[in-house]
């Protein structure tokens, strides 16, 4: 069984994401996506929000799962069981942190390997912080992320488009 884990903040879960998700399904058993509690990043959806709409939005996948984590991810990996640890790359702005992160994860877990997929060229401009800014500011985000995210996006920033 080839478990590979896909941590992020997802705050919240853009299709870029799920474009990931998607993909990594179909190289690996089963995908965890991973949803990090991350306090300092002063997320705009609780854990508990964030993770309801992962769990919905890839419900009709049936080896994805969802699950939260704290801590270091190292570790949460090897107590799921998993081997590798999937990440986006959009664009070469990604890559050096992505690089850094990677190499210092192999360092702490040398058996864990991470792996980087591509979105569909039509999501590397995507990110979820840019998404809650045109939400913000009334645009449409519909075509950016999940229905029920965007729901929950106009909600939160109390404007209807
Ligand atoms: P983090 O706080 O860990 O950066 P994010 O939720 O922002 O969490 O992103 C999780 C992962 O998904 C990262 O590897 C990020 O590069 C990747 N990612 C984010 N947006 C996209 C996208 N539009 N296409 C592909 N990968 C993405």
């Amino acid at each position: 069984m080839r478990t590979v884990i896909y941590p992020g903040s997802f705050d919240p879960l853009t299709n870029g994401h799920l474009d990931v998700i998607q993909r990594a399904g179909k190289l690996f058993d089963r995908v965890i996506v991973a949803v990090a509690q991350n306090e300092s990043k002063n997320p705009l959806f609780t854990l508990a929000e964030r993770l309801e709409m992962v769990s919905k939005c890839v419900g009709h996948l049936p080896n994805v799962e969802t699950d939260a984590f704290d801590g270091l991810l190292v570790n949460y990996v090897e107590q799921r069981g998993a081997q590798a640890i999937v990440r986006g790359l959009r664009a070469v702005s990604d890559f050096e942190f992505e690089f850094q992160l990677a190499l210092m994860n192999r360092k702490l877990n040398e058996r864990i390997e991470t792996i980087f997929m591509m979105p569909k060229d039509t999501y590397t401009f995507l990110s979820s912080r840019i998404v809650k800014e045109i939400a913000r500011l009334g645009g449409d985000v519909s075509s950016f992320v999940p229905g029920q995210v965007r729901e929950a996006l106009v909600g939160r920033l109390g404007r209807k488009e």
